[in-house]
């Protein structure tokens, strides 16, 4: 007779404990720790195979020069975006997590990547939706593929069996909090169940050398469903955000043990699928005629990516008692401080305005090269006085109203010159070696905060 167990689990953080405690000793939640029975069968936990499995070569220490380092052939997909976000395309054997919102669109992102993938043998596992309601769906897109195959389960044992017979060469999990595993005795999308399952898929795809792409929901506060350790156990966590009402999505790299962090995708959502955006900047700078107040372009960096991005102000006198801060996409303390910058080395008399901040396209950004654009905004706002929009900024504000540098200056000003603009206004020490010939833009060195209200006035 199997045994019967029972552990206590954090709904948080995953950690466990034989008794109920009120307040969670490894990430210090109060309480989230529930019950889960756990029965343990014949098979060995974190088992994928129905055999047990054989026994292997046991490694011995090497010498490090002596490693054989072959680049693993990553697999190319169709989508750009998806494979900067990936690093360069997906790894032999990754556990890749994409997490977002539900309805955000992240099944649909993975309908299309097995569609479009059409030379590999992919099967793409449903807890969510039945084998035709994910052929309705896939006949709203443009793709067909011969090689897509589909399958509703959500018990993991029948999957391998399924996958042992399919052999498929990229396996797509939607999602992993339908999952369970015969092995855990407890509700699918428990803590319990979904480390299951995740480490059966691991032990898969590291055995196997299959990729294994995660579908995970999100909760209100932004965190992936289930465990922390679920996003500790994986190789890539991908966040799939975006507006629901907004048209434009962004994959957003979390985690990536294959490659940079800070890479950004961009898609647009439409009635056959998504589209991927190749020039973001174009999106994210509203296209209008004529000229208004409040409104600057800031030279980001997103990852390697350089972006031309939208900043808009309001200043205007508070008329209900303290005067209102609200930023958009922005942190805010980071604009209450150039605030504080702008009034006292500016002169700008603020403290009875009202000062919203809005960054288009519904982006959250946090590089400080664009400080100088929100200060120009802001100003232009205050003055009433348009900035015209063939100027760009890039360049951090520091607590003297100094302009500091900011890192690869070189691929900014040649994204706003490719974008058609006249004029970038940059910090004085970042172009230090910089040859500004080559670029079809006029660059305005400044080093203080005065010399930049020279140029928009
Ligand atoms: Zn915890």
């Amino acid at each position: 007779m199997a045994k019967t167990k029972t552990t206590f689990f954090c709904q948080n953080c995953g950690s466990q404990s034989p008794k109920w405690v009120g307040k969670c000793p490894a990430c210090g939640e109060w309480n989230t720790y529930v019950e889960e029975v756990i029965h343990k069968d014949d098979n060995p936990r974190g088992s994928w195979k129905q055999e047990p499995a054989k026994l292997k070569r046991a490694s011995t220490p090497k010498k490090l020069h002596e490693v054989n380092f072959e680049a693993q052939p990553r697999l190319i997909t169709d989508d750009n975006e998806l494979n900067r976000v990936l690093g360069g395309g997906i790894v032999p054997g990754s556990l890749v997590l994409i997490g977002g919102e539900p309805g955000i669109g992240k099944s649909t992102l993975m309908l299309q990547i097995a569609l479009t993938l059409t030379q590999q043998k992919i099967l793409y596992v449903s807890g969510e939706e039945s084998e035709s309601q994910i052929k309705m769906r896939a006949d709203r897109m443009p793709f067909k593929s011969e090689n897509c195959f589909v399958l509703s389960e959500t018990n993991t044992q029948q999957i391998f069996q399924q996958v042992e017979a399919l052999k498929p060469e990229l396996l797509v999990i939607d999602s992993i909090q339908t999952l369970y595993s015969s092995h855990v005795e407890s509700a699918a999308g428990s803590v319990s169940q979904v480390r299951e399952c995740t480490g059966e898929l691991m032990k898969f795809a590291k055995e196997t050398g299959t990729p294994v792409f995660l579908v995970g929901h999100i909760t209100k506060d932004g965190s992936i469903a289930g465990p922390k350790v679920l996003e500790h156990m994986v190789d890539t966590v991908l966040q799939f955000e975006g507006d629901r009402h907004m048209s434009y999505r962004i994959l957003r790299t979390s985690k990536n043990r294959f490659g940079s962090t800070h890479e950004l995708g961009i898609y647009e959502m439409r009635a056959e699928g998504l589209r991927e955006i190749s020039n973001p900047s174009e999106i994210l700078i509203s296209q209008r005629e004529e000229q208004l107040n409040g409104v600057a372009i800031g030279a980001m960096l997103e990852g390697n990516r350089p972006l031309l991005i939208e900043i808009q102000s309001l200043v205007s006198p508070a008329t209900y008692g303290t005067p209102q801060r609200s930023s958009t996409g922005h942190d805010s303390k980071r604009l209450n401080m150039l605030l504080a910058v702008l009034e006292k080395r500016g002169g700008m008399r603020l403290g009875q305005q009202d000062v919203f901040l809005n960054v288009a396209g519904g982006l959250k950004v946090d590089d400080p090269a664009l400080d100088l654009a929100v200060c120009a905004s802001l100003i232009s706002s205050y003055e009433d006085n348009p900035i015209s929009h063939e100027i760009c900024f890039a360049g951090e504000v520091g607590l003297g109203g100094e302009i500091r540098a900011v890192n690869r200056m070189e691929s900014r000003i040649s994204e706003a010159a490719k974008l058609g603009f006249k004029k970038i206004v940059v910090s004085k020490y970042a172009i230090k070696g910089v040859d500004l010939s080559k670029f079809d833009i006029k660059v305005v060195a400044v080093s203080r905060l005065e010399e930049m209200y020279q140029e928009i006035v």
